[in-house]
């Protein structure tokens, strides 16, 4: 796998994949620039090397040429990020953009204009990226974010760098983390997938069944499971039509020596709402008129014994509508303790979604040895399935 450190930049140009699209407010100020201080260390490595960064991204769904969706609000607060005044391209090819990277010196930095004033970057069509491929000497994918899509910035563009090509750093990270719970970690290695549906994670629960000593199921998804087996679950949320396949999940899980953990108790509320009356009930003992919305103590009890002796831990969805208050006390404390076994040694990754909101609004993102930064492109990967724009820097 080659990263931007397996090359020396000087008087080289790189073209840089990055992902700036960024929140941004009525007055064009960006709101979250967590993605341009991500793509900082592999942008610098380059200039330090003694060489220029042309850096293009997309900003938005912009349909054609929007001045609302133009890189170029974003161009002072990326170059006081960076410490290096970016110089901006209106057109992301064509002589504009040409001239621009043309008159780039070893040190500077230039913003192409937003991709996606193009159909042609999300057609993936190949003369628009030979246009773009025409500006650099190397091209870098740090773009985790947009690594599920085959458009041209992210993975046909790479077709024009056969031995010029590598990973940012952001990107190599996200690799290396799924890496590390997959392929090389060490044992035992525990999924816990919760969220609201079955059908929306059942690829993923597949693929985890080949990969993983435990699996913890949780959230939403609990209830499928339960009444699939004969428990009441009340008003839970659930999936009939997934019953079936709810029992051969856990037939498949038995056959490969995978342990499944299920909630043995909830927090049962009488209406969908922060202001619900609460109960604790026996997850199969759920009531006509209340339903689950958070782990219960027994259960939370179990996930954390389960977790404490875990030494790689893979996170993905919360427990329970963490949204509420009064039912995020789970998604909490099934965070402290991946935190704990993390403080002990074991490898703990967040990624896909929900779970990463979660970490970061409760303030764990610090206990955990990864939180990943691509929602969708997580997702893909924890599928099983790779990435056009990884398998594009790896042919
Ligand atoms: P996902 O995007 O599939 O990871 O699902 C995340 C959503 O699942 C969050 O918005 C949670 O509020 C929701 N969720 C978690 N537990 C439950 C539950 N017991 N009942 C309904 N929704 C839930």
């Amino acid at each position: 796998m080659k990263t931007v450190k397996d090359f020396n930049f000087k008087n080289q140009k790189a073209l840089i994949r990055v992902d700036f699209n960024v929140p941004l407010n009525d007055q064009f100020e960006i709101t979250d620039t967590n993605r341009i201080e991500a793509a900082k260390p592999t942008i610098i490595k380059i200039l330090e090397d003694g060489g220029c960064a042309i850096l293009m991204s997309h900003l938005g769904r912009p349909k054609g040429k929007q001045d609302e969706f133009s890189l170029r609000h974003i161009v002072d607060k990326t170059s006081e990020i960076l410490g290096v005044r970016v110089k901006f391209a209106t057109d992301c090819i064509g002589k504009i953009a040409e001239d621009a990277a043309h008159a780039l010196h070893p040190g500077e930095i230039l913003l192409l204009e937003n991709l996606r004033f193009y159909a042609e970057e999300e057609k993936g069509e190949k003369n628009f990226s030979k246009q773009l491929a025409s500006l650099g000497d190397i091209y870098v994918n740090d773009a985790f974010g947009t690594a599920h899509r085959a458009h041209a910035s992210t993975t046909i563009v790479a077709e024009f760098f056969p031995n010029k090509k590598c990973f940012g750093f952001l990107l190599a990270k996200e690799i290396e983390s799924i890496n590390k719970v997959f392929k090389d970690g060490e044992k035992p290695v525990t999924a816990i997938l919760g969220g609201s549906k079955v059908s929306s994670k059942i690829t993923i629960i597949e693929n985890m069944l080949d990969k993983v000593n435990h699996l913890i199921i949780g959230g939403g998804m609990t209830y499928t499971f339960v009444k699939a087996q004969g428990g009441k679950i009340g008003n839970s949320i659930c999936e009939d039509d997934k019953q079936e396949l709810a029992l051969e999940i856990l037939k498949k899980a038995k056959a490969k020596g995978v342990q499944i953990h299920l909630p043995v108790d909830v927090v049962g509320a009488d209406s969908f709402s922060n202001d619900a009356k609460m109960q604790i009930f026996d997850v199969d003992k759920i009531p006509d008129g209340w339903q689950g919305l958070d782990a219960g103590p027994k259960t939370l009890a179990l996930f954390s014994e389960v977790i404490a002796k875990s030494r790689t831990i893979l996170w993905n969805g919360p427990v329970g509508v963490f949204e509420m208050e009064n039912f995020s006390k789970g998604t909490i404390s099934l965070g402290e303790a991946i935190g704990e076994a993390t403080k002990k040694g074991a490898f703990s990754l967040v990624g896909g979604g929900d779970s990463v909101a979660a970490v970061k609004q409760f303030g764990l993102e610090n206990q955990m040895s990864y939180v990943s930064t691509g929602g969708g492109a997580m997702l893909e990967m924890l599928e099983g399935k790779t990435l056009p724009g990884v398998a594009a820097i790896l042919e």
